[in-house]
């Protein structure tokens, strides 16, 4: 079975004999778009660390929505920089803030996009934590609650899916109970299972304006050398009520995605985050790197890898140029 009978090459030789063996076909219809919601109207902020990626009020929200489902991206996550914080993020449950206006407008506009929404505290707290703080750490059983009735008015607003990224333990069954209470138990969750505690989110921070004030997020994001443990948090979020889980960060944890994979039989999703994202756009700024060809073949990695769902910034980029 050696060579000469076995030429590998064979299959390599045009552009159609590759598209026929191809094991990993990416298609926009795994792609989800995270947006930026902040407050005001024609509001259209560039992150700096983050060229095309903006932070938006409602209205051009709306407008970059209809671009997205016209690139035949089937859904968007939407983040809230809010009005204004406090130590509970008590804001991030009003049916008057940024991410619920944001949904209800969309739903108006009559888009077909599915609208998840990220759920979680950091954005919405002047200490920056993803939770509430009790004695000088972050509480997890006093933060259940909060989240919650966040995911609670997110569903209120129109949201298909609400996607808990704080790492609380608990925190999937606690929004569960919540929605199914109050006869939402068609919403799905997303659930963040394993995100690990990244360097890569640093843009984020700035998109989001949400670094913490003192410490760091080690007590509950989880440590990068861990993979039993990633399945442990997988396990339990499904048990508590997940429809679908995810790994974040995407490209240093793809053993991690291919683990989750394997041993869950539930959609799987990778956030592509927002440092992985700069570092590609940083190099092809400067003519390090071939951005188009650098993208899909890291896209390709993750869908390889076993996420059948990636949350990426390129989203728009890669639809298009698949077009
Ligand atoms: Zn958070």
């Amino acid at each position: 079975m050696s060579f000469p009978a076995q030429r590998p090459r064979r299959l390599r030789r045009s552009e159609a004999l590759r598209g026929l063996v191809r094991e990993t076909r990416l298609s926009a219809a795994g792609l989800i778009y995270p947006m930026f919601v902040c407050p005001g109207t024609k509001v259209r902020k560039e992150v700096s660390s983050m060229p095309g990626v903006f932070q938006q009020s409602v209205d051009q929200i709306v407008e970059e929505c209809r671009e997205v489902e016209e690139l035949g991206i089937p859904g968007v996550i939407l983040f809230g920089l809010p009005e204004s914080k406090d130590p509970r993020g008590t804001i991030s449950t009003s049916a008057q803030g940024v991410v619920q206006r944001a949904i209800e407008e969309i739903r108006k506009a009559n888009l077909k996009l599915l609208v998840i929404t990220d759920v979680c505290l950091c954005e919405y707290t002047d200490h920056g934590h993803c939770g509430v703080i009790e004695n000088g750490e972050v509480a997890n059983d006093a933060t259940l609650q909060v989240l919650a009735v966040q995911a609670l008015s997110h569903a209120r607003a129109g949201a298909d899916i609400v996607a808990p990224s704080d790492m609380m333990d608990g925190r999937v069954g606690a929004i569960r109970e919540m929605l199914d209470e109050h006869k939402f138990g068609e919403i799905a969750i997303l659930a963040y299972a394993a995100k690990y505690c990244s360097g890569f989110y640093g843009p984020f921070r700035e998109a989001a304006d949400s670094a913490p004030q003192f410490g760091d997020r080690r007590s509950y994001q989880m440590d990068p050398g861990n993979v039993r443990e990633a399945l442990k948090e997988v396990a339990l979020d499904i048990e508590e009520g997940a429809d679908m889980v995810m790994v974040k960060p995407a490209l240093p944890y793809l053993d991690v995605i291919r683990r989750v994979r394997e041993e869950f039989d539930v959609p799987v999703g990778a956030y592509n985050v927002s440092g992985e994202y700069a570092m590609v756009k940083a190099a092809a700024q400067k003519g390090w790197l071939d951005e188009k060809r650098v993208v899909m073949e890291i896209l390709t990695g993750i869908q390889r890898a076993g996420a059948g769902i990636i949350l990426t910034y390129h989203a728009k980029d890669v639809a298009g140029w698949m077009k």
